[in-house]
Formats: C-alpha cells, sequence, structure tokens
C-alpha cells in the first residue's frame, strides 16, 4: 500500500554563487509544504532571490531535538518538508543527520537533492589525490580529542579535508606545522565567490601569509606518502626521537609512541634515552 506519509527532502544550497542552485532544488522548494532552515532568515533571501514564498519552521543544533519531533509529526501527517542549512549539504557540519535517522525509523521518505558541497568543490579544485579521502569536519576544541585527530591526520595516506572558522584558522595551521612535514598544504578561501582562490603552498609558507587571509576557508591536506611504520623503519632511534620531540612532545610520550611504533618493550628505548 502506498504511504500516505510525506517525504522530507534534504535540499543542497549555494555555498556563496547563486547560480549554484539546481533546478530541481527549486522546483522542490517551491512544491513542498514547509521548509525547515538552519536560519530562517539567512534562507528566507535565498528564497526571495528565487521568488518563492514558503513558510518556514527554523531548525538548528539548539532545537534539533525538539524540533526533528514536531516535524516528523508533520510528515506523518502527509506534509512534504525540504530541509535546507545556511549552506551547501545539510548533514555535513550542519544540522540535519537526527532528523534524518528519526524519519528513517518511522519510514518517512527520505530523498537528498544534491548541489553545492564546500569539502568536494575543495577537494576536486585542490590538485590532491581525490580517489581516496578522508573528511574530518572541524577539528575538535577539546585538547585530548584535538590530539587524537591530528594523530589520525598524520598517519593517512588519503587526502584529507578540515572545515575552519576564518579566526581559528591559524591555530589549526600551527598545529598541523608540528605534524605535517613537507606534505603539501591547499587552502580553499571563498569558494564560488568572487575571491576564489586554492592556495597551493606548503604549510609553512601559508602560515606566514595567514594573518592576510579573510573569508570562508577549507584545509585540504596532502595524505602521507609512506605507511608511517616504513619511515620509522628508514629513521635512526634519535631521527625517531627528534621526530616526536619537534612536535613538542614530553620526553615520556615519545619513549611511549617510539616503543609502540617499533615495537619493542618501552623499556628497552627508556634504557637509551634514560640520561640524555
Ligand atoms: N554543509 C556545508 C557544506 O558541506 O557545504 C558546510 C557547513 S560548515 C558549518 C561551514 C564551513 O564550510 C566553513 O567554516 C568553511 O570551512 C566551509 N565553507 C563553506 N562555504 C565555503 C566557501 N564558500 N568557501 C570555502 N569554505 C567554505
Amino acid at each position: 500500500m502506498e504511504s500516505k506519509f510525506g517525504t522530507l527532502y534534504i535540499v543542497a544550497t549555494p555555498i556563496g554563487n547563486l547560480d549554484d542552485i539546481t533546478l530541481r532544488a527549486l522546483k522542490i522548494l517551491k512544491e513542498v509544504d514547509v521548509i525547515a532552515a538552519e536560519d530562517t532568515r539567512h534562507t528566507l533571501k535565498l528564497l526571495n532571490h528565487f521568488e518563492i514564498s514558503k513558510p518556514l519552521i527554523s531548525y538548528h543544533r539548539h532545537n534539533e531535538e525538539v524540533k526533528k519531533d514536531i516535524l516528523i509529526e508533520k510528515l506523518k501527517k502527509g506534509e512534504n518538508i525540504a530541509l535546507v542549512s545556511d549552506a551547501g549539504t545539510p548533514g555535513i557540519c550542519d544540522p540535519g543527520e537526527q532528523i534524518v535517522k528519526k524519519a528513517i525509523e518511522e519510514n518517512v521518505k527520505i530523498i537528498p537533492i544534491p548541489g553545492a558541497c564546500a569539502s568536494i568543490q575543495a577537494l576536486i579544485g585542490s590538485g590532491l589525490d581525490t580517489n581516496e579521502f578522508l573528511f574530518l569536519g572541524f577539528l575538535p576544541l577539546n585538547k585530548k580529542n584535538r590530539k587524537i585527530k591530528l594523530e589520525e591526520i598524520q598517519k593517512s595516506t588519503k587526502t584529507i579535508i578540515i572545515y575552519e572558522a576564518p579566526h581559528k584558522i591559524k591555530e589549526t595551521l600551527i598545529d598541523l606545522e608540528k605534524i605535517l612535514e613537507s606534505r603539501k598544504v591547499v587552502i580553499a578561501r571563498e569558494l564560488t565567490k568572487i575571491h576564489e582562490e586554492f592556495i597551493r603552498k606548503d604549510i609553512h609558507n601559508i602560515l606566514e601569509n595567514v594573518d592576510n587571509l579573510k573569508g570562508e576557508m577549507i584545509i585540504v591536506i596532502e595524505g602521507c606518502k609512506e605507511e608511517r611504520e616504513n619511515i620509522f623503519e628508514k629513521m635512526t632511534i634519535e631521527e625517531h626521537y627528534r621526530y616526536y620531540e619537534k612536535q613538542q612532545l614530553e620526553k615520556k610520550e615519545i619513549i611511549k609512541k617510539i616503543a609502540k611504533d617499533r615495537n619493542v618493550p618501552k623499556n628497552d628505548i627508556y634504557k637509551l634515552f634514560i640520561k640524555k
């Protein structure tokens, strides 16, 4: 039997250039009963530009829990809803994931409407390998969690994509400088806008000029060329030590890491460095 439920459309919107909205997205936005938007004032500007008039409901990080249930009720009554975020693809570092999960649980049909996604634009213009990539979204602010992510970046042989807010970009690049050595870094800035720019330099050069960088940015990082184990195999134990020392790790932690990398007992390494 045909479901009487409405459909939840997850609609991608432009990340800067309004011409990037698709014909299908416009059609859906015109047809649905309600549009759930991350910031209703922001979405109103988009709708006004395309002369679309529709009831808007706010759906953002801080009301997601409550609003998702209200929206699901509407869908179950047969209303069709389009979910949009401020820019790009909902659910990708934007609200969307929770309502999609709930809709699936409740047997509500979901149709994603493709369009701009900042991470993919950054990747394809970066010039780095696109075959395999690791999308990490925003790096955590919590020190311990951030360290775990930085280690993941250090070890990844895949191209890595990170989102960052403009006022935190310098801090993040400083953290990356400690772990990346000579790997290539690309800053994809102001994508689809007038000042769109890809800065393809090594991390040290990028950092020298970061204070002049304005606007929205994504960091794309070249994957490491070899598996970590191979890198360490070629190093002397002193080089291995200095490698971690440069990352400003404490002696105890360096010893632990070297032992793990080389698969030898911690004590053996400890004995070598005890007098240093
Ligand atoms: N859901 C969106 C997407 O995937 O397209 C991303 C939303 S996330 C909250 C915002 C981040 O995406 C920004 O901090 C920036 O890193 C990146 N971003 C969004 N638009 C951009 C643009 N036009 N140019 C460069 N980066 C952009």
